[in-house]
This record gives C-alpha cells, sequence and structure tokens, in this order.
C-alpha cells in the first residue's frame, strides 16, 4: 500500500519525511518531491530569519491584518509563522516600511509599549498621540460612570505613552 503525500489536495506518493515542528524532527509527515521541495524552501525560509524579521514578517501587514499582541509559547509562535508562510515573502524586506522599521531598532521597552497601546512597531509620532488620547477617553473614570476600574489599565496606556514619547521624542 502506498503512502499518499500529506500536502493539502495531493495524490502523489509520499516518500519524503517533512518534520512538522521545528524543534522535534521525529515527527514527520510523508510527501511527494514537488511538495518537500515547496516545504524546504519555507522551511530554510524562516530558518535564514534573523529574530528581527521574523517580528516584523509577523507584525507586517501583509501577513495579517491587525498586530498580534500575544503568541504564547514559542512552539505557537512558529506554529503562527508556519501556517502564514506564503510564496515569495521575502520580498517584503526589500520594502520601505522594513528599512525603516529596522532602522528604528526597536528597544524591547518600546516593542512592550506598542503591546499595551496595540500599535504597530512601525507607527509615527502622530498616530501615538492620537491613540493615546483615544485610549484616555475609554478607559478615563469620567467616561465610565466615575468606575476607577480602569485605573491600572489607564496607568500602563501612560507609562508607555511616555516611554515612546521619550523614544521619539529624540529623533
Ligand atoms: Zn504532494
Amino acid at each position: 500500500m502506498k503512502i499518499i503525500c500529506d500536502w493539502e489536495m495531493c495524490e502523489n506518493e509520499g516518500i519524503y519525511k517533512a518534520p512538522i515542528e521545528r524543534d522535534n524532527s521525529k515527527k514527520y509527515r510523508l510527501l511527494c518531491l514537488e511538495h518537500i521541495k515547496i516545504f524546504n524552501k519555507k522551511w530554510n525560509y524562516f530558518e535564514n530569519m534573523s529574530d528581527e524579521q521574523i517580528e516584523y514578517f509577523v507584525k507586517s501587514d501583509i501577513t495579517w491584518h491587525k498586530s498580534t499582541k500575544s503568541f504564547g509559547s514559542s512552539e505557537n509562535f512558529f506554529n503562527i509563522l508556519w501556517n502564514n508562510a506564503l510564496e515569495d515573502k521575502l520580498n517584503i524586506f526589500n520594502s520601505k516600511s522594513y528599512k525603516d522599521y529596522k532602522k528604528a531598532k526597536i528597544s524591547n521597552t518600546d516593542k512592550d509599549a506598542f503591546d499595551i497601546m496595540d500599535l504597530k512597531y512601525d507607527s509615527k509620532w502622530e498616530e501615538i498621540h492620537i491613540r493615546f488620547k483615544t485610549l484616555v477617553k475609554k478607559y478615563h473614570p469620567d467616561k465610565n460612570q466615575g468606575s476607577k476600574k480602569f485605573e491600572n489599565k489607564l496607568k500602563q496606556i501612560t507609562l508607555a505613552y511616555s516611554q515612546l514619547k521619550k523614544t521619539m521624542g529624540k529623533k
């Protein structure tokens, strides 16, 4: 009995082993020659990406229409990448926005700040400022029947905003 290629809709014989997870080479699925080639291309593609590139890839509008705040475990992070692997993604690293992003060399503190404000890492100062005003309105006790339930959230947002102001002000 022949084993059929595990690729969706493919009916060729699966004779090449393709690892299922990045860190677990013991688990694999079987693919035909055509699909193992595509698989390897994608695999190498991520393998050669820097953390910065991977992060940009995930945050990018090309991959997501809105930014994703947390990936949970690193395994989940990779699965998200994996599931979103599309052909010819290398072009995004030639894009102006990636070059700007790289130039910006965002610190982890700034990244956290962007995440708290649910903003993309390449947001312009104007966008940050507008977002801040929106968030403050949303979580202010005056807008919540005087309730202080968002006090902590508001504090975090304010700290994030000050952090970004500090960074963006330098440029
Ligand atoms: Zn196949």
